[in-house]
């Protein structure tokens, strides 16, 4: 583990640190360092003015250092004289609580308090456009059914395999590669790792997919639904606790203890497991706000059935086994998948999220309720008493502001940092005027 960056710059050729912290929309905000400036750094960290980002500060807060976490470093494969860094903010000396990259954090360390060490694999699916954004890239990309298209996939096999093959470079163990159930859409996969790895990883693979694509003359958007009609990027997270962080894990803390005889048991649960998703289901309405965080989200959930006959995304707050068509999957002993999230999720958000949620459904010994072992999509209406997913972003918004066990949970300063920046981002789309507007409206 990389502990000292002008080592490291010196042994592997970097000339420039990229010093990176992540807002709470999600956005990479990076400063470039050269290696010569870059121990000075590492101590006190980057300057910025944080009320120039998606943070709730103003031009009267003092400066935001983002103090890089060596452990994090990445030689970008495709600029080898540039390494990524992320780096965590900073004021006056004390941590900026409503960061993502501390959040999320704090909740590693609560989790670890009580002997829980979240791992999980994230799916981060992804559409690959033209540079304007305003058509897919490969215009013969048009089947019907176009999941696992393999003449397709062979198509953007440059692009594919050169992400690939940065991700086996950079030793992050990825198994499989595929065209997904939309024209244009691809997916790749890594392994599963720590909380904080997974959520680093997944922010530089946004970093490396989109810029790989940008070198090849295409646009990557994570965009929860791109395209009308087509189905939508999902970031689906796969969760599991051990007994220790890193290397030093043994026991999937999921994957034992299945005689209690419950529900979840017979998929392979544990009792501590089940609790942890009965904290998943307890809060999904507001964990929405997070896992699902833009206006473009709803479109994506609750959507009606695509073209290519289901939109792989859920609308109700239901569990099962290994069946795609509900919120959550048991697919196999000692861990769930969580299909709620999508494209657009804040990387650390989302981890802290998951711990938050899972952290209250152990403390309180949540019960997860009822399996429901039906196809939700075609049976969905016979389900009585779950409850529906937040129709749009306002509706998520709310339910975030009610849940006060989840706001304590991932922070009072960020749920109200993150609660105002949102709610102005839903009065700006309210207070934009739109055709659909005039097309049902002008005749009245
Ligand atoms: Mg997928």
């Amino acid at each position: 583990m990389t502990t000292d960056l002008a080592a490291f710059a010196a042994e592997n050729g970097v000339k420039y640190f990229m010093i990176s912290f992540t807002d709470l929309f999600g956005g990479q905000r990076a400063k470039l360092v050269p290696a010569q400036a870059i121990a000075d750094m590492q101590e006190e960290g980057a300057g910025f003015a944080g009320f120039a980002t998606y943070l709730d500060l103003t031009p009267a807060h003092p400066d935001m250092l983002a103090v890089p976490d060596p452990a994090s470093v990445i030689q970008l494969p495709w600029q080898p004289d540039v390494a990524w860094v992320a780096a965590d903010p900073v004021m006056e000396g004390a941590p900026v609580d409503q960061a993502p990259r501390n959040v999320l954090k704090r909740l590693i360390a609560q989790a670890a308090e009580e002997g829980m060490h979240v791992k999980t694999g994230i799916e981060a699916e992804y559409f690959l456009l033209t540079p304007d954004g305003s058509a897919l890239s490969d215009e013969y990309d048009t089947a019907a059914k176009p999941c696992y298209d393999q003449q397709a996939v062979m198509r953007r096999y440059d692009v594919v395999r050169e992400i690939c093959d940065y991700m086996l470079d950079l030793g992050w163990g990825p198994y499989q590669n595929d065209h997904e159930d939309a024209n244009g859409q691809f997916e790749m996969n890594w392994e599963f790792d720590d909380a904080l790895r997974t959520a680093d990883k997944h922010s530089f693979f946004k970093f490396m997919t989109k810029s790989v694509a940008e070198k090849h003359g295409f646009r990557a958007t994570f965009m929860p639904k791109p395209v009308e009609g087509l189905t939508g990027n999902g970031c689906h997270a796969h969760i599991s606790v051990w007994d220790a962080p890193g290397d030093k894990a043994r026991t999937n803390v999921f994957a034992t203890d299945t005689t209690t005889g419950s529900q979840t048991a017979e998929l392979g649960l544990s009792e501590q497991g089940s609790y942890f998703l009965g904290g998943i289901m307890k809060h999904a309405s507001a964990l929405a706000a997070i896992t699902n965080p833009t206006v473009n989200s709803y479109k994506r959930i609750n959507a009606p059935r695509t073209m290519s006959g289901a939109t792989w995304a859920p609308n109700t707050v239901t569990w099962t086994g290994n069946n795609r068509t509900h919120m959550v999957r048991v697919p196999g002993p000692g861990r769930f998948e969580l299909r709620l999230p999508d494209g657009a999720v804040n990387p650390y958000l989302l981890q802290a999220v998951i711990i938050a949620a899972g952290l209250s459904g152990v403390r309180s010994k949540a019960d997860p309720g009822k399996r429901y072992d039906i196809d939700m999509y075609a049976d969905g209406h016979k389900v009585r008493g779950a409850p529906k997913l937040p129709l749009n972003m306002l509706d998520a918004l709310r339910f975030y502001d009610k849940d006060k066990e989840l706001k304590a949970m991932m922070g009072e300063e960020f749920s109200a940092a993150y609660l105002k920046m949102r709610h102005q981002e839903w009065t700006s789309f309210v207070t934009h005027f739109t055709q659909w507007e005039k097309d049902n409206t002008l005749d009245v």
